[in-house]
């Protein structure tokens, strides 16, 4: 057995966790506290270390935002001389002061044994060949996954992201058996697949598929596992998390089980920021509880997820949260109506006509705002046909209309047609002008 089944710690009893949780807890706090930020901001509200008995005395430290992460850019929150930090990341943020999240060696560790930890519960193995096709750089997911796979004992390769056929090659050659991609680009890489007449099943070794860093329905992971013929397992994490390992499905596939040794969850209402009922969805806001240079406590995360209840049949203690439904800032509002954009791929990803890449687009039109989606159609579906275009249009329109009680107009494109960036899936372009809001 794999030293990355960490059967004590994996299937703690709550009990035990969570004095565990609250230990930890303290001795996060009192490294917090060396740091100019937390230093100012505990002693503001007259808190020490040992102020901190139990896991509920959390209610009495601050809550952390990105804003404070920006405005303290780029050392307020370093609680170890600076030479001790041997790596920083960034956050995928595009406005203002990047966050910038610090490691030493003691973080490094940590992390890369949490990713092992994740990959191994989601069936991955030594001797496994690990795939990871996704940046490298400041975003987490390359060198996260580098040596967290190195660390489970998996031949490791570093593919980056784009270039699908060099992609396929490498998976031939080296016969890949796991890959980790974001599942926006699963759809490319399959279609890559196609036009180089190559077969998943007969010409790779692949078993496993490891999907996460961006939004994605219950749909959009059927039709990637449809497409690839395996199962496909989400993994969620964010930069000032460490980036991924915080939270990931175990072969039972029915949520993510959130490393509560190494974090602590919270789910608040992101108005009263009060905890909400268990199962109820709300902004999910961490502690880290195993970091030494960078130490963060109850950062917002504005993530929307809920706890799942119940026990999971892997054996694995350590609660469950459910796939991200979106971001407290992703929501916007149009005539009057609140939408997601994950509301609307629920609906899009039900209809096997249609391709797995949409765009919405709002815009202002003679000072009117108004919705549109832009839905790519299935290259297996698309004859250029326009009666069954129509219908297909119309019907979409309608379920979206029934969603979100509002009536987009709806474009439907050529396979291939909308922007594919290398990183994160774009979902929403925002081109209204004041005029119209
Ligand atoms: P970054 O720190 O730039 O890597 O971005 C982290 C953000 O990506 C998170 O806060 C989430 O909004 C999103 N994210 C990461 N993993 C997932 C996932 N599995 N499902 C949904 N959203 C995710
Ligand atoms: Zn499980």
């Amino acid at each position: 057995m794999s030293i990355y089944w960490q059967k004590e710690m994996e299937t703690m009893n709550r009990s035990d966790l969570a004095r565990y949780q609250a230990e930890k807890l303290r001795e996060t706090v009192r490294q917090a506290t060396k740091s100019s930020f937390y230093g100012a901001a505990l002693k503001q509200r007259g808190l020490a270390a040992e102020d901190i008995r139990s896991l509920a005395d959390i209610d009495k430290l601050p809550m952390t935002t990105k804003e404070d992460l920006r405005q303290h850019f780029p050392y307020g929150f370093l609680s170890v001389p600076r030479d001790a930090v041997i790596r920083l990341h960034c956050s995928s943020g595009t406005t203002g002061n990047p966050t910038v999240i610090f490691h030493n060696r003691h973080d490094l560790d940590s992390w890369a044994n949490l990713v092992a930890r994740s990959l191994f519960s989601a069936g991955a193995r030594p001797g496994d060949v690990f795939q990871n096709i996704c940046g490298y750089g400041l975003f987490t997911g390359g060198l996260g996954f580098q040596y967290g796979a190195e660390c489970l004992g998996a031949l490791t390769i570093p593919a980056g992201a784009g270039n699908s056929r060099r992609q396929i090659q490498l998976m031939k050659n080296f016969g890949t058996t796991v890959i980790h991609a974001i599942p926006s680009y699963l759809a490319r890489l399959h279609e890559a697949f196609r036009e180089m007449g190559a077969d998943i099943a007969r010409d790779t070794k692949l078993r496993l598929l490891v999907i996460g860093a961006e939004p994605h329905t219950e749909g959009q992971r059927r039709r990637i596992q449809d497409l690839f013929g395996v199962k496909a397992f989400n993994s969620y994490g964010l930069s000032e998390m460490n980036g991924p390992g915080v939270a990931f499905e175990c072969e039972c596939q029915n949520g993510l089980h959130l490393w509560e040794d190494a974090f602590i969850a919270e789910i608040v209402d992101p108005e009263t920021l009060e905890p909400v009922p268990e199962g109820v969805v709300g902004e999910l806001v961490m502690t880290t509880l195993d970091r030494q240079a960078m130490p963060i406590i109850r950062y917002r995360t504005r993530d929307l997820t809920r706890f799942l209840p119940g026990d999971c049949p892997c054996g694995r203690s350590h609660r469950r949260i459910d796939r991200i439904t979106g971001r407290t800032d992703d929501m916007f509002i149009i005539k009057g109506c609140n939408v997601f954009p994950m509301q609307i791929e629920k609906i899009l990803m039900a209809f096997p006509e249609i391709g797995s890449d949409y765009l919405i687009v709002l815009e202002t039109v003679n000072g009117v705002n108004e919705m549109r989606i832009k839905v790519e159609v299935s290259p297996n579906w698309f004859t250029g046909e326009m009666e069954p275009l129509e219908n297909l249009r119309r019907r979409i329109q309608e379920e979206v209309r029934d969603e979100i009680l509002l009536t987009p107009e709806v474009r439907l494109v050529e396979p291939g047609a909308l922007p594919k960036p290398e990183g994160k899936a774009v979902r929403v372009q925002d081109l209204r002008t004041r005029e119209g809001e």
